[in-house]
């Protein structure tokens, strides 16, 4: 791997080999081994938590020589394998066989008029193949644990992360054990149970089942697949970044809205785009929006206090996929909004509802609600006439509205209409509604 040439800790700037480390930077509490919260009397995690995060370093001249955007335009490698020499990932590493990544970015004129823009792209990640953004994630994540000859691999989830790393295990062998909070919704819950997992239902938040999951990691040497924690998962994650700029012809938006709860997706778009910049293969910033439920809005707090500290709380929101309390990657994500002139957000449960059916009917894209809360906050802010018509604006929908259809039925508010099985009934109610022409 001689494309990366280590790790960097974001709170205290040390740098450690590969082989150094698997996690966080180890001059940090919160990195210390310790007996599992039970022995503890149920530690709480520290305000802000107390883990160094570490970043992945690229040799970006190595790089270079070797991955040009000429050769991408060659590649008909269409998922996320074809960023690999950017990737932390030996060469030579076996993938696992599922179609993860290259969503499709659709214009969306139709939505883009209903807010007086111009130019508005939705990208997909429903469509990956666990139906959310997460697969990008697990698959970085799997081809690690493989690398290091891990037998088990282990995640706390608030349900994607679970979905999709027990669908990536399943699709080469690989053992999970699963921590989720016991409220998770049904759909992810089944399809975490049908791929086969382990499933640790925890009678607690998500918060608690982080914790737990981290002790059992370092008790038995399971591989943590745990966002904010394990370093390349923001890597999986920057893959989204590289697509919406290879899918733009290399010419990068101006702004990226992206739903936040831990941080992790919107600080690993950042790392993408801030890999395409030291490649030249973009010539300028996006500006990052992170757009945050209005019960679960840490971070944007954090950012409105102008500090890297965050104050708990207890998260209340029906985006369940968003519902943090104790957001873990809250430096990578802070920063990625602070350092591109970009900013956070906050929008309110209904119009989460609302985003999901304005993104339903006039595009066509079925989204859970963390998926549609990037849209919401498009939606706020231009209604507050604070985007330019000609800004070019591209909106991620992080997740699949199958995953969650209580909600979904939630932000219909329309009904199906009976109809007795007679031709008469029929023509009584085409008549009643006026469908007839
Ligand atoms: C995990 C998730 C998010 C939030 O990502 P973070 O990295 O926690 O900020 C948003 N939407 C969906 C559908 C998710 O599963
Ligand atoms: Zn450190």
């Amino acid at each position: 791997m001689d494309h990366v040439l280590g790790l960097k800790c974001v709170l205290c700037g040390a740098e450690y080999a590969l082989d150094e480390v698997d996690y966080v930077c180890p001059r940090h509490p919160g990195a210390q081994t310790g007996p599992p919260p039970s022995q503890t009397g149920g530690r709480e995690p520290g305000p802000g938590g107390d883990e160094g995060i570490l970043d992945v370093i690229y040799d970006y001249r190595r790089i270079g020589r070797r991955f040009t955007r000429a050769g991408l335009a060659r590649n008909r490698d269409y998922t996320i394998w074809r960023y690999k020499p950017l990737l932390p990932v030996r060469p030579d590493s076996p993938v696992p066989p599922l179609t993860v990544g290259w969503t499709p970015l659709y214009r969306a004129d139709t939505l883009a008029a209903t807010l007086g823009l111009n130019q508005v792209w939705i990208k997909d990640d429903g469509r990956q193949p666990t139906a959310s953004f997460k697969d990008r994630a697990s698959a970085v994540g799997l081809v690690r644990a493989q690398e290091l000859g891990r037998a088990v691999i282990t995640a706390a989830s608030t349900g994607n992360a679970a979905s999709s790393l027990a669908g990536l295990c399943a699709s080469v062998g690989q053992r999970p054990i699963i921590f989720v909070p016991a409220t998770a919704p049904k759909a992810k819950v089944a399809q975490l149970l049908l791929f086969g997992a382990t499933v640790l239902a925890v009678q607690g938040t998500y918060d608690q089942a982080f914790d737990l999951c981290l002790a059992a990691s370092r008790e038995y040497g399971w591989y943590s697949r745990n966002t904010a924690y394990n370093p390349y998962l923001s890597e999986g994650k920057k893959t989204a970044a590289l697509e919406i700029c290879e899918q733009l012809g290399w010419q990068a938006p101006d702004r990226i809205f992206t739903s936040v709860g831990d941080g992790c997706i919107i600080g690993g778009l950042w790392k993408g785009l801030r890999d395409l910049l030291a490649l030249g293969f973009i010539e300028r910033m996006p500006r990052l929006m992170g757009v945050q439920a209005e019960g679960s809005a840490v971070l944007y707090n954090a950012w409105l206090a102008g500090t890297e500290e965050i104050t708990p709380i207890v998260p209340t929101t029906l985006a369940d996929s968003i519902s943090v309390g104790i957001p873990r990657d809250r430096i990578k994500a802070l920063r990625a909004v602070r350092q591109t002139g970009g900013e956070f957000v906050t929008v309110s449960d209904e119009e989460i509802l609302a985003a999901m059916r304005a993104l339903a009917r006039g595009m066509g894209v079925f989204a859970e609600p963390a998926g549609a809360t990037a849209y919401a906050g498009l939606v706020r802010l231009a209604h507050q006439g604070r985007i330019r018509p000609d800004e070019r604006i591209v909106v991620l929908v992080t997740g699949n509205g199958l995953k969650d259809v209580d909600s979904a039925m939630q932000a219909t508010a329309t009904a199906p209409i009976p109809l007795e099985p007679t031709v008469e009934d029929l023509r009584a109610t085409v008549t009643r509604l006026g469908l007839s022409h």
